[in-house]
């Protein structure tokens, strides 16, 4: 495995993997790296013939008071766990190489974006669409993989992959959840020992609302409700939102039927973790 620090470097090995006829998989990520990230290069070690893995922390997604500055980073560890999930090349681009003095340049993906995360962190889609196109437009990808945990983005990458052309087959792969059922994310470590505990309320409650819906109830407040009140319960748990949205176009649904997300963004202290599952309503 090697990790190529800047972007003229990356395209020379890009020139070569193409011209030797190689299928590259692309896995970004901000690094900090879990199962949940290495269950996407497994899957693009399946499909494709070279894996490549950007670890770039973009600040252009994160709102003035987010967590850039202390968000996790730690290389080596990643390296090691790149390497040892079978990942080809590691791409590690500096800020200044990615966003150089005068950078102007902006995707805005116009559906999609405007409920859940899109709601509550302005320019966070577009920080992610306008990084997410240099990264295709460096590395080529014939695939690229994304996490359902991030489900907005993943659709909203699918979406753009689409209406720009892009002629990239986007991958979106279930949740890795630690055994307890909290999803991973490398912003679990700023989680206390209690808050890590009531943390475990977003899962349950989610399944908690499956049930409610396998066993026929069809009115969202309601279960928006159940799940709200389970999530209240948890003293250190602030909700940001629970909504039910259809996963075609991510809009508020009052009645439950078709294809269902139960999406939630609820803050301990100042770690706001996300999660999410979907349902099929007949
Ligand atoms: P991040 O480094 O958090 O930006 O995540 C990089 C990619 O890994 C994104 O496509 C995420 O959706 C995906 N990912 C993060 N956590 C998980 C998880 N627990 N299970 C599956 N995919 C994940």
């Amino acid at each position: 495995m090697k990790t190529i620090e800047n972007i003229s470097r990356m395209s020379t090995f890009v020139k070569i993997m193409k011209k030797e006829g190689k299928s590259i998989g692309l896995v970004p990520t901000m690094g900090y790296l879990h199962e949940g990230h290495l269950s996407l290069v497994k899957a693009a070690k399946k499909h494709t013939d070279v894996v490549v893995m950007s670890i770039f922390i973009n600040p252009l997604q994160f709102g003035p008071k987010e967590d850039f500055q202390k968000y996790p980073r730690d290389l080596k560890h990643d390296e090691e766990m790149a390497r040892e999930a079978g990942v080809d090349v590691i791409f590690y681009p500096s800020l200044k190489d990615i966003y150089p003095e005068g950078y102007a340049t902006y995707v805005t993906v116009e559906k999609l974006t405007g409920n859940l995360c899109g709601e509550s962190r302005p320019g966070h889609f577009r920080g992610v669409a306008t990084i997410v196109t240099k990264l295709f437009n460096i590395v080529k990808p014939d695939v690229a993989y994304f996490g359902q945990k991030d489900m907005q983005q993943a659709l909203m990458i699918r979406k753009m992959a689409s209406d720009l052309n892009m002629d990239i087959e986007v991958k979106i792969i279930p949740i890795v959840r630690d055994d307890d059922g909290l999803a991973m994310s490398s912003r679990n470590i700023y989680l206390s020992d209690a808050e890590r505990k009531d943390a475990v309320v977003l899962y349950q409650s989610l399944k908690n609302a499956e049930t409610l819906i396998k066993n026929g109830e069809r009115d969202a407040r309601k279960v928006i409700k159940t799940v709200e009140d389970m999530i209240r319960a948890k003293q250190s748990a602030r909700i940001e939102y629970v909504k039910l949205v259809d996963t075609k176009e991510l809009k508020d649904l009052k009645m439950i039927t078709g294809e269902i997300a139960l999406a939630v963004a609820v803050f301990f202290s100042n770690t706001r973790l996300i999660d999410n599952i979907t349902i099929m309503v007949k």
